[in-house]
């Protein structure tokens, strides 16, 4: 098809989503159209009407079709769909999978950093971005606590500087997401979901983890509609309403006080009467429950969500007992229900490490899913059970998750894989010497 596709996006200030689904298009060479909804009430209308009443951006149209939101046309892409939507022809199947020397699987702040040591190391690293482009930092508009940013650096913008630094020394960053790995021979075979095959002699896992949802009823039918795990990409939709925030981590009270620009009330529910927050955000959200922007409602958890995707989140059905835990507590005769209205839910309950295309592989996973690697001091800490597989970031790392943290083991993972391609070559070399000798006898 040698017409070009004509490609519109609805977006908004601050929001990205729509930075990563501009960015999709980008890399397909697409030219798009944008229509920044914010402050324009006329056109946020017609993308509701034309997003069958979805609220929240991006909103992708191809040649007038409705694609959806960035969870639709990235999974679109992965199935090749948004390719032939777009008259892009399919990649040229039936040839031989491609080799790399080095794959990394994800393009979080850990990935970038193994492929900026990888690429400087010669190591030609091919990124796959998986599903979500530059990883959790694209979410976050402020970052504050990474070395080097004395008044602090927005995510998008880090991530950003990264990827530029990492294609400065030859990185590739590709569009792609894992779907199996079979380490049974070498080189390792790599499946994306989009069928692409790769095969390669190293394998960087630093793919991350994925937002928790609740799996309550409403919960699903609602997202993207009033119920969203991400305050900085949703939070302005909501203006002048109450809010609620579920969760008791950093992320919860991060994005509560995100919120409070917005909010008429922000309200953080929490299933126990301890916070795992860190101090800092404690007293953060101390202050903000004095100003009376925000209350904290303890061992209540969030049972349902009732409304439509038409007119949004109308109230949620809560219990609450002083004994934490409710749900798990319904008869209990101390277990109130009630239910209590609110414009929009943020659900900041924590991660799933994203390694379902280890699961065949001989690498170690824990009981929650998260790569185990051997650690300790000296050299290796990233191995693997698996030689020639390494893991970095929030995939490994359950407990610190932290921007500078995921970036330190990138850098270990990209130098310890540059050991391991090295004294593999070293050992093919001297296989291939000895062989010589002995045909030469
Ligand atoms: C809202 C928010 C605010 C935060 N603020 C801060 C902060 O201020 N300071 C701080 O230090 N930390 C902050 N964090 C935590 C920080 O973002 C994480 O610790 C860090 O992003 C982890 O980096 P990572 O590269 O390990 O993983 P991620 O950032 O999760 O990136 C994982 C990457 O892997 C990709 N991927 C997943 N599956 C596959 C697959 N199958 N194939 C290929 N690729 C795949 C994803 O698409 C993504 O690109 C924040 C987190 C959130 C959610």
């Amino acid at each position: 098809m040698s017409e070009q596709p004509r490609v519109e996006i609805y977006t908004k200030d601050v929001c990205p989503y729509c930075e990563k689904a501009k960015d999709l298009f980008d890399e397909k060479g697409v030219e798009y159209e944008t229509h920044n909804v914010t402050g324009d009430e006329e056109l946020f209308e017609e993308m509701v009407e034309r997003a069958n009443g979805r609220t929240t951006a991006p909103e992708v149209f191809v040649n007038d079709e409705f694609i959806g939101g960035w969870e639709h046309t990235c999974a679109m892409d992965e199935t090749g769909e948004l390719d032939q939507k777009l008259g892009r022809l399919a990649a040229d199947g039936g040839t031989e999978p491609e080799h790399r020397r080095l794959i990394v699987s994800g393009s979080g702040i850990a990935g970038l950093t193994a492929a900026i040591y990888a690429a400087r190391a010669n190591n030609e690293p091919l990124v796959l971005q998986g599903d979500e482009p530059g990883g959790q930092l694209t979410l976050t508009t402020d970052v504050e606590n990474y070395p080097g940013f004395p008044d602090g650096i927005s995510g998008p913008d880090l991530i950003n500087n990264m990827q530029e630094q990492a294609e400065r020394f030859g990185a590739e960053v590709q569009n792609g997401i894992i779907e199996d790995v079979d380490d049974s021979s070498r080189p390792f075979r790599v499946e994306l979901s989009n069928g692409d095959v790769y095969t390669t002699d190293a394998l960087i896992a630093a793919s991350g983890a994925s937002a928790r949802t609740l799996s309550i009823p409403g919960e699903d039918e609602l997202m993207g509609y009033g119920v969203s795990t991400c305050a900085t990409c949703d939070g302005a939709f909501f203006r002048g309403e109450e809010m609620i925030v579920v969760g008791g981590g950093d992320a919860a009270f991060e994005e509560a006080n995100f919120l409070t620009k917005f909010a008429e009330k922000v309200y953080i529910v929490h299933r126990r009467e301890e916070f795992r927050a860190e101090d800092y955000w404690q007293d953060r959200i101390q202050q903000k429950v004095e100003e009376d922007e925000v209350e904290i409602m303890k061992n209540t958890e969030v049972v349902e969500i009732n409304g439509t995707p038409e007119d949004g989140v109308d109230d949620v059905t809560m219990v609450r007992n002083p004994e934490g835990h409710p749900s798990e507590k319904r008869d209990d005769p101390e277990t109130e229900e009630f239910d209590f209205d609110v414009g929009a839910v943020f659900i900041a309950i924590g991660h799933t490490p994203n390694t379902g295309y280890l699961q065949d592989t001989g690498v170690d996973l824990d009981e929650d899913g998260y790569v185990v690697t051997h650690g300790g001091k000296g050299g290796g800490q990233t191995e693997t059970d698996v030689p020639g597989i390494f893991g970095a970031g929030d995939v490994v790392d359950y407990h610190y998750q932290q921007a500078v943290t995921a970036a330190g083991m990138g850098a270990k993972a990209a130098i310890d894989a540059d050991d391991y391609l090295e004294s593999a070559e070293q050992g093919e070399t001297a296989a291939a010497q000895e062989g010589a000798a002995a045909s030469d006898d």
